[in-house]
């Protein structure tokens, strides 16, 4: 295939060059007649990107767990974003009631012995609820997803999920919230498919591979820094979509950045805007490697 100024493929005697490119090189202002440039893969993370699940899932879950229980106890949203701190849903909740000492029955369990074994049992129902909220569709996914999913597989663009969560819990997500017919085709890579999790590339680097893509051509959404600079590790384009817990980190290499995909007059992006070079990115294009290979010959 021939290539003209930046890489961009050429359809017919045409080029997809930016106006200002276009300009500065001389030439007249043409557009794309087709795109050629779509991605050739959509990676989606899970936990934040699909589905807001500290707050929709973990959170609520906890909660159904307390009132099962008999307790008065409610982890509203922000005072969960402040539990988030703690890592580890056992050790949040030993955390948050250590330094409650009228919570009962907590307080009154007379050695640490008890106390962890309490933590233990409600630790486990929780799990058990969270299954249940999502198998029961009440894990909300995120406003756009599945229109931009629709919109990539119509398009030929292949999609998958990246997480390094539970891997049960994932496919759940995609066979419930998205569908039987979409969970056929969205590849799940998740749970301890690779040694090392986020941000260590390992999981992208997987996808690449096993859907036969180049990393170069690929797009992941991300809700958090961690997995920003696993995608950006892997050499990928990475779209950043904050979620409720990830509002204030740090995204200084993010390709792009939005408070969430959106859906009709709100939506904040669509696969078209996707394309290499095109107008959302707030980095230079990446390399090709297919353009690489080709001038190498
Ligand atoms: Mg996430």
């Amino acid at each position: 295939m021939k290539r003209c100024l930046g890489g961009q493929k050429v359809v017919g005697s045409r080029c997809a060059l930016p106006r200002r490119a276009a300009r500065a090189n001389g030439g007249a202002v043409v557009r794309a007649v087709r795109n050629v440039d779509y991605p050739e893969a959509l990676l989606f993370d899970c936990d934040g990107v699909l589905v807001d699940t500290e707050r929709d899932g973990h959170r609520v879950s906890f909660n159904k767990a307390f009132q099962e229980k008999g307790l008065d106890t409610v982890w509203d949203v922000e005072l969960y974003g402040e539990l988030l701190e703690i890592g580890g849903g056992k050790e949040r909740m030993t955390a948050y009631f250590s330094r409650k000492p009228d919570e009962k029955p907590f307080s009154d369990l007379p050695t640490d012995e008890e106390k962890k074994a309490f933590v233990a049992e409600m630790h486990k129902l929780k799990t058990k609820l969270f299954m249940d909220v999502i198998e029961t569709g009440q894990l909300p996914l995120r406003p756009g997803v599945k229109r931009l999913v629709e919109e990539a597989l119509a398009n030929d663009v292949k999609v998958a999920v990246c997480s390094t969560s539970n891997e049960n819990a994932v496919s759940a997500v995609v066979r419930v919230m998205l569908g039987e017919e979409i969970a056929k085709v969205m590849k799940v890579f998740a749970g301890d498919v690779v040694p090392k999790k986020k941000p260590d590339p390992a999981i992208y680097k997987l996808a690449a591979e096993e859907l036969g893509v180049d990393p170069a051509r690929c797009v992941v959404i991300e809700d958090s820094r961690i997995g920003m600079l696993a995608a950006k590790a892997a050499g990928m384009r990475c779209i950043v979509t904050k979620s409720s817990y990830t509002q204030e980190e740090n995204f200084d290499i993010a390709d792009a950045i939005f408070p969430y995909i959106g859906d009709g007059e709100d939506s904040q992006f669509g696969l078209h805007d996707l394309t290499t070079p095109g107008n959302l990115w707030l980095n230079p294009p990446l390399p090709m490697a297919s353009a690489n290979q080709q001038s190498e010959a």
